[in-house]
């Protein structure tokens, strides 16, 4: 691999796209993943490549469902685990939630590297194996999950969810909470919470508002929650991102 120095202006993008790359060489991204990151590095670019306050909010209101839940449940895949690992599982066990690997293009080989990979990065027990339970309204490879795992869930965090999943799981009557660059994406217009921003300054900023709730209140996460008006925060999104663009010559 060559060198990326530094000084590049580009360095942090530049290093995301080596981990990427490298991850699908060892077998954990497929290689669909390497597009799905191209989507939302542009996306980023439009967002200016920082947490803007309307993912700020939704973080935080994400942290609140997060705490209320009695069955959360962190759904993964290659290029979360690629990208977050050792986030996630911190962000996991603050919760405390279970994680649980649920793949597009599934295979179990890669679910067994992906699994032994968080178990390196520290995770005590990673679900995504038993396969005893399907989500209605999906194709049987996407749709296999695990009983005690996202099957039985209330609150999901998936990050880089398609569509077609976020809705089959909202039909279920979970609350999903999506991270996905892409404000007008299906997942992000289908999901109970959408938190556009990068999936690497997410998960930190997810658990720095779990550790600012843990000892708060109930009604005042409940208020966190029944407040929340996803379509007006991606309206702002848009709004956001209009005047950026406009602002930029
Ligand atoms: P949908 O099915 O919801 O309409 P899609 O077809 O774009 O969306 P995918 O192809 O599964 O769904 O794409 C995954 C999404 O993940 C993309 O919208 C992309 O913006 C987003 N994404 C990719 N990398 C990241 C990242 N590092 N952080 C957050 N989001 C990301």
């Amino acid at each position: 691999m060559e060198e990326i120095p530094k000084s590049h202006p580009r360095y942090a993008s530049l290093i995301t796209r080596e981990r990427i790359s490298q991850a699908m060489n060892e077998g954990l991204v497929h290689e669909t993943g390497l597009i799905a990151h191209g989507r939302g590095e542009a996306y980023d670019y439009l967002i200016g490549e920082k947490t803007i306050p309307p993912a700020d909010n939704a973080e935080k209101v994400a942290a609140a469902s997060l705490l209320l839940a009695k069955k959360p449940v962190i759904s993964l895949n290659g290029n979360a685990v690629a990208l977050a690992a050792k986030e996630c599982i911190r962000l996991a066990d603050a919760i405390p939630a279970k994680l649980e690997i649920n793949l597009f293009h599934r295979s179990n080989d890669r679910i067994k590297k992906i699994i032994k990979e968080m178990k390196k990065q520290g995770a005590k027990y990673v679900y995504g194996t038993k396969s005893d339970a399907c989500i209605p309204g999906l194709n049987y490879n996407r749709s296999i999950c695990d009983k005690d795992g996202i099957y039985s869930a209330d609150v999901i965090l998936v990050p880089l969810e398609d569509g077609d999943r976020c809705r089959a799981l909202r039909n279920m009557g979970k609350k999903v909470i999506v991270i996905d660059l892409n404000p007008i994406s299906r997942s992000s217009k289908t999901a109970s919470i959408t938190i556009v921003d990068n999936i690497i300054r997410a998960i930190p900023n997810i658990l720095k508002w779990i550790n600012t709730f843990k000892n708060e209140d109930n009604i005042i996460l409940e208020n966190l929650e029944k407040n929340w008006d996803n379509n007006k925060m991606l309206k702002e999104v848009l709004s956001f991102i209009s005047k950026r663009l406009n602002s930029l010559f």
